[in-house]
């Protein structure tokens, strides 16, 4: 089987993930709040 390397999810660097906009009360447009860079690689 492979192994895979990159298992870990990846912090967004929009807000590095704190997963909050540029103000106060915002959501990261980028990672929706999660604080990890999305992944479209499907
Ligand atoms: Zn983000």
């Amino acid at each position: 089987m492979a192994k895979y390397e990159s298992e870990e999810p990846l912090l967004c660097a929009h807000c590095n993930g704190s997963g909050e906009g540029n103000y106060d009360g915002t959501t990261c447009q980028v990672c929706k709040g999660t604080g990890e860079e999305r992944q479209d690689c499907t």
